[in-house]
């Protein structure tokens, strides 16, 4: 599930197929104010950049500086008017859901400091909101909160990574700080060295205790009770 760009969200602009083919998403003072970082929607791996757009441009119909992500499946992401040089990324780079990849600015066609933002779907430009979730780490501009209908990710929702070419489960493992081990459990891996580009794999959530680590501590609770016991016990000989 992909997360809003950016930790607070105030849609000014919504998509209306021909007219306006992204959604765009402003900046608020009373919560950071301009140069919001923006974000990776999820992971992927980025096919086009421009950072060398320095100014506004009301006259043309261009992007500014911009960032495009392949994330598999034929779903790419891209972010427009980025604050010049915001971002040290090149074409090839692997990004994580998340991850901070450039600034909100105005350059280009943009009359005020906002990201408009495009899901490119086999090439064409569809609606964002319909892919677009809120995170629990995310604030939603009370204005938008009610004139649209947002989309929830829950507490503690499972994340999930779309396999790159050249990827291995050890990185992958290791970029989700979990284990090799936890990712063939929880994918249901039958052969772990042949995993595919495109494929979906499910991330196990940090705050997951593993059942064994479970049933120890219920183990120990047990043998401090019977300690306790033994205790009261002795003071009252
Ligand atoms: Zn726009």
């Amino acid at each position: 599930m992909f997360q809003y760009p950016c930790d607070y969200i105030a849609i000014t602009q919504n998509y209306k197929n021909e007219a306006h083919h992204g959604v765009d998403l402003g900046h608020s003072t009373s919560y950071g104010g301009p140069n919001h970082d923006i974000k990776a929607v999820f992971s992927g791996k980025v096919v086009k950049i421009r950072m060398n757009y320095k100014t506004k441009d009301t006259t043309g119909r261009s992007y500014g500086n911009y960032i495009e992500i392949d994330h598999g499946n034929q779903i790419h992401s891209l972010y427009a008017h980025l604050v010049y040089n915001s971002s040290n990324l090149k074409v090839g780079d692997e990004v994580t859901m998340g991850q901070v990849i450039a600034k909100m600015g105005e350059t280009g066609r943009a009359t005020g400091i906002h990201t408009h933002f495009e899901i490119i779907k086999n090439g064409a430009r569809v609606n964002p909101l319909s892919y677009l979730y809120v995170y629990p780490n995310q604030v939603v501009q009370k204005k938008t909160e009610e004139n649209y209908v947002l989309q929830y990710a829950k507490e503690g929702e499972e994340m999930t990574y779309t396999v790159q070419s050249g990827d291995v489960l050890w990185k992958i493992a290791e970029k989700f700080e979990t284990t090799v081990d936890a990712l063939i459990e929880l994918n249901h891996l039958e052969n772990p060295d042949l995993i595919r580009p495109g494929q979906i794999l499910k991330i196990p959530s940090k705050q997951e205790t593993p059942d064994e680590e479970v049933e120890a501590l219920k183990k120990e609770i047990e043998e401090l009770k019977n300690r306790l016991k033994q205790i009261s016990t002795l003071s009252t000989i």
